[in-house]
């Protein structure tokens, strides 16, 4: 039986469980303040579970207040690491949105900004006046 990374929340669980030790609803609320998406204990549950079962995480025992914790196994180290070189690239794409740096003052560049070709570079800029002073 092979687990398939099969969306994001999957990814990112796998991802925070690389991070640390973490509770099915830490997973949920993390998952849902990164990608801005609402994400529900079906989403995670039956996953977790998954992974349980393939031996990729384990369970620690629920004390009295605290709600179980799941913690990556060995195996589950070496099945994220895997992961991440075969996905790393295309999450990176998808997870980080593509902010450019001024190359005048520095400032990221959240939308729109200012391009320029200069000797041959294509170059951003935060504005019009940044591109006129950059000088190589
Ligand atoms: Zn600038």
């Amino acid at each position: 039986m092979d687990i398939k990374i099969t969306n994001m929340v999957k990814f990112y669980t796998l991802l925070l469980l690389a991070e640390r030790d973490k509770h099915g609803y830490e997973i949920i609320k993390e998952i849902s303040s990164r990608t801005g998406k609402t994400v529900s204990p079906g989403q995670i549950y039956p996953f977790l579970k998954l992974l349980e079962k393939r031996g990729y995480i384990k369970s620690g025992e629920p004390t009295k207040r605290d709600k179980t914790q799941y913690r990556l196994t060995k195996d589950g180290k070496a099945f994220v690491q895997t992961m991440l070189a075969r996905f790393g690239d295309l999450v990176r794409l998808a997870v980080e949105p593509s902010i450019e740096e001024c190359a005048h003052c520095g400032c990221k560049v959240y939308s729109g900004g200012y391009k320029k070709k200069i000797k041959n570079r294509q170059l951003s800029f935060c504005c019009q006046y940044c591109a006129k002073s950059f000088k190589i």
